[in-house]
């Protein structure tokens, strides 16, 4: 078990933001998302304060797929990050918590007309274009609205880092971006130089999501410089911006060695100083897209166990009030995770386990395999690093209720997101016509 940010053990039970946890429990019912503030707030100082440079601008933008609602995006705002957003319902949510629109960037590999408009009508300050075709497309919706916007391209630099370990290869057949290898990308970044209602700014690349290994983004920063000097010399252009996606591997349980942001976001930058200073270049902004890294150790799903089974072979389950269905990443990429009795942090008889939900799947599981003390009904089940992609990847099946998430610090808690109800699972059911 790994603490982050605010949570102790206070004589045995579970402390978020100096609230225990039965008393979160007891208030807000379960299974509860809670985020603790202060952890979310350390590691945003931390970028920033890493990340900075006195040879061009650096820029944090927070994915916000990784969680995302109102209160999120208005927290974000008041650290003055800026927002990825990749469709119409994020940037919905943008638009409807203010946040400013020229910090946010648009990202999809198949924006729609309408998120395309949408886009261009709110304002966004940058797009991100993914394909030609793409262009072809904002384009014409651009001349139509009779605006300028604001265009960086996605490239794939050919750096594979899906692994623990990294390739390049020119044939990584990723769906996003157009390879920097292939040379009607050329061509094609002309054409968008020369458009009349695109402002071509620079590039984009994202290689991948939980990476552990620090070498494959300091070969893509390198990389995407060469291939920037290569575009100003080839094109005679200045290119602005660089934006180097997310994706920076964090704990989740046992082995994993996650990735140390100061010491790796000051190298990122000395690399590309260096590199800037060897290829006579120069950049305005470089921009880095982190959603995991920011809030995933900062989340902690609460659970009530509701009853414990030995089955017939002997493997002892511990069943939870929530699910797949409130973190789905277990039975859709096997996830690990860690998990507590989380008001009987003390105690020491303890047994191995599987935790599972109550969905009618058997592949709804959460923790597989390890040890937990021997629970009685109505404990409290901390899961812990559960802050990105289990509430944006929440779902309604077996028709469970969303959990409600909340915020806290400084024993203040901060209802963000409502538990659902009865009639929100209704809400869009119309009646049978015979
Ligand atoms: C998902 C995504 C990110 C964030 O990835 P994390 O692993 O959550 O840091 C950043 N940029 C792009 C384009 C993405 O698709």
């Amino acid at each position: 078990m790994k603490l982050f940010g605010s949570m102790e053990n206070v004589n045995g039970v579970l402390h978020i933001g100096g609230v225990s946890v039965n008393s979160l429990v007891n208030t807000y019912g379960s299974p509860l998302y809670v985020i603790d503030r202060v952890h979310v707030e350390n590691i945003i100082d931390t970028m920033k304060n890493s990340f900075k440079s006195d040879k061009f601008a650096t820029e944090i933008a927070y994915a916000s797929k990784a969680f995302i609602n109102k209160a999120m995006v208005q927290f974000i705002n008041t650290k003055g990050l800026s927002l990825d957003v990749v469709s119409d319902g994020e940037l919905y949510t943008a638009k409807v918590a203010n946040f400013p629109s020229e910090k946010i960037y648009m990202h999809g590999n198949n924006k729609t007309d309408e998120e395309l408009r949408m886009a261009i009508e709110y304002n966004v300050g940058t797009i991100v274009v993914d394909s030609k075709e793409e262009f072809f497309k904002l384009s014409k919706i651009a001349e139509i609205a009779n605006k300028v916007v604001n265009v960086i391209l996605r490239v794939n630099p050919g750096i594979d880092a899906h692994t623990h370990e990294y390739i390049q290869t020119s044939k990584f057949d990723s769906k996003f971006g157009e390879s920097i290898f292939d040379d009607s990308v050329i061509t094609l970044i002309k054409d968008m130089i020369n458009h009349d209602y695109i402002n071509f700014l620079g590039f984009h690349c994202h290689i991948g999501s939980q990476i552990f290994d620090e070498k494959p983004f300091y070969a893509e920063a390198e990389v995407m410089l060469d291939f920037i000097k290569k575009i100003e010399d080839t094109l005679n252009y200045k290119i602005k911006i660089l934006n180097l996606g997310g994706g920076f591997g964090i704990y989740y349980s046992g082995e994993d060695d996650p990735i140390d942001l100061d010491i790796f976001l000051k190298k990122i930058i000395e690399i590309l100083e260096n590199k800037l200073e060897e290829k006579k270049l120069s950049i305005e902004k470089v921009v880095i897209e982190p959603g995991r890294s920011i809030i995933a150790n900062s989340g902690v799903t609460l659970y009530k166990v509701g009853s414990t089974k030995t089955t017939y072979s002997g493997k002892k389950y511990i069943f939870v009030d929530g699910g797949m269905t409130d973190n789905i990443r277990p039975a859709l990429y096997q996830a690990e995770y860690e998990g507590v009795i989380a008001n009987r942090l003390n105690d020491t008889s303890c047994d191995t386990y599987t935790v599972a939900g109550k969905c009618c799947e058997s592949g709804d599981i959460l923790i597989k395999n390890k040890n937990f003390v021997t629970p009685n009904i109505n404990d409290i089940l901390a899961v812990f690093s559960t802050g990105a992609y289990n509430y944006s990847m929440a779902s309604n099946y077996n028709r469970l209720k969303k959990p409600a998430v909340i915020m806290v610090k400084d024993k203040k808690v901060n209802l963000i997101v409502k538990r659902e109800t009865y009639e929100d699972l209704i809400r869009n059911d119309l009646d049978f016509e015979e």
